[in-house]
């Protein structure tokens, strides 16, 4: 284990650092060798209501952030920025520790998130309305005011990116936040808080309450002063956020979702390219991707060939400490370990071909070998399900018809992808497809301009890009009598 310093392990109230009401703390675990890290302060409804009271009161009119200028708030981001790519080392490290990615993907991604501050700071000031030519003797035009206090709970899978992802709109519009990090992450999450304060945000801008889902992340959905609540997480989850923010007061939802994403190869592909596309698409982050390439749909005349490679490069892929060199560190805890092995039995009973891995890795942790199922089928729970680990399933098809329905037989439409070098077919298949994202001749380039999320279950709204502040910002229309001539 790397000698990372924890600085941080209270709640994140009006840029102070607090004890919860209740004096409680949970255990964040290190997934490598399945010890406890340390003890964090453990938030619920009371802490809930303090974080939300601090930025209602952020939130107010005439208050220090209401009364800021646009561009004062870009400002303030570009700082944030500046600190993260400061500190990107010790918060890679920090990352590593806790959910076990290798230190130099959680490092890269720390950097990464920088463009995603920069890209909004840069449109604080650019949040425009219209003028419209309406009816009758009147001039009307749109303002764009901020939706207000957001709630915002973040997965595990990419602790620092997610936080990023929520915070950098919401604050370019000009709201106010109280953000729930995963139970699993929640070390990374107050390192940035720290960030934020250095950086000069108001006090109540953004809050911080580690804690679980069922009681600070149910506080957060059913908090009548929450105008709006941003979610990324299981599917599951995202039907008890919706029904809450119904019941409670129509808050404002956003909802990015799982998803069971389609990597569709033409015979024309160049099979060795097409396989490590396939590979990374399906083993990113040791699976636990919401848009991972997860059915591989190969054609006919290339399958065996295919098939092959695949198999390959999944046998060569390093698993371990996550400290070292590796591709791949461990699953991020014992219950989805869990699952995911559970996954890996169904495949095997259902009659899918494990070609590669097909168990645990080792003995301590929780590491899981890169596996590979080729001859699947469309009906087995592997094809169907989200797995959210290593485990690529491999399906053949004949015809482009026939590929388009199966790869949109699905409840989810998040990512889908097309390895062709014919531009009809690649036109055919974006046209087809049923996807928020669609790559053709690679997979999972995602960035800060172009936005992000699912059709159907996959969620709703969008983040990243123009669409990422819209959901961020309320719409206003204004109309005003137009004097028939002048008074004086
Ligand atoms: P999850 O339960 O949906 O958790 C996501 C976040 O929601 C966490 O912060 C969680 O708190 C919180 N939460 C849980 N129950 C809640 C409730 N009743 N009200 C408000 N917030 C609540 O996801 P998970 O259990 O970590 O993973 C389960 C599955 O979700 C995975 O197998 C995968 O399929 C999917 N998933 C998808 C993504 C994605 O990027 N779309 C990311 C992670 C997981 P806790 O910290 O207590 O869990
Ligand atoms: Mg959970």
């Amino acid at each position: 284990m790397a000698n990372v310093e924890i600085k941080y392990t209270k709640l994140f109230i009006n840029n102070e650092w607090v004890d919860a009401v209740s004096k409680k703390t949970f255990p964040t675990i290190n997934p490598q060798d399945e010890s406890v890290i340390i003890q964090v302060a453990e938030g619920d409804k009371a802490d809930v209501d303090k974080a939300v009271e601090a930025a209602v009161k952020a939130f107010q009119r005439y208050s220090e952030w209401r009364t800021m200028d646009a561009s004062q708030r870009g400002r303030l981001l570009l700082k944030l920025a500046d600190l993260v790519e400061r500190d990107y080392k010790y918060l890679g490290d920090l990352e590593t520790l806790d959910c076990g990615k290798p230190v130099e993907q959680a490092k890269t991604e720390v950097l990464w998130t920088t463009t995603i501050l920069r890209y909004y700071a840069g449109k604080a000031d650019k949040i425009l309305g219209n003028t419209i030519p309406a009816d009758g003797e009147v001039l009307s035009f749109t303002m764009k005011d901020p939706v207000g206090v957001c709630g915002q709970i973040l997965p595990w899978n990419y602790p620092i990116p997610m936080f990023v992802w929520k915070i950098a709109p919401a604050l370019a519009a000009g709201c106010t936040i109280v953000l729930k990090p995963a139970e699993q992450t929640p070390l990374t999450a107050l390192a940035m808080a720290a960030l934020i304060k250095e950086a000069g945000f108001p006090p109540g801008v953004v809050n911080v309450i580690p804690g679980y889902g069922p009681t600070a992340g149910a506080a957060l959905t059913n908090h009548p002063k929450v105008d709006k609540v941003a979610f990324t997480g299981s599917t599951e989850v995202g039907r008890i956020i919706m029904s809450a923010a119904a019941a409670v007061n129509l808050k404002r939802v956003t909802l990015e979702l799982g998803g069971k994403s389609p990597l569709v190869i033409f015979n024309d592909a160049d099979v060795e390219k097409a396989a490590n596309i396939a590979h990374r698409a399906a083993f990113a982050n040791a699976g636990q991707c919401c848009v991972a390439g997860t059915r591989t749909y190969v054609q006919s005349g290339i399958y065996d060939k295919f098939v092959a490679k695949a198999t390959e490069i999944a046998k060569k892929r390093t698993v371990g400490n996550p400290y070292t060199d590796v591709q791949q560190g461990p699953q991020i805890d014992t219950e989805m370990f869990n699952k995911v092995l559970g996954y890996i039995e169904a495949g095997k009973k259902e009659g899918a071909k494990c070609v590669a891995g097909g168990g645990r890795f080792g003995n301590v942790g929780y590491f899981i070998q890169p596996t590979v199922f080729a001859d699947v089928k469309d009906d087995m729970k592997i094809a169907r399900e989200e797995i959210f680990g290593p485990v690529q399933s491999i399906l053949k098809f004949e015809t482009f018809e026939e590929i388009v329905d199966r790869a949109n037989d699905s409840n989810y439409g998040l990512g889908a992808g097309v390895i062709t070098n014919d531009i009809t077919t690649a036109l055919a298949f974006i046209k087809h497809v049923r996807a928020g994202t669609v790559w053709v001749n690679t997979y999972e380039h995602v960035v800060a301009q172009t936005p992000f999320g699912g059709f159907r279950e996959s969620g709703i709204g969008r983040e990243l890009g123009e669409d990422g502040i819209q959901q961020y910002l309320e719409t206003k229309t204004v109309t005003m009598e137009l004097p028939k001539k002048p008074l004086l």
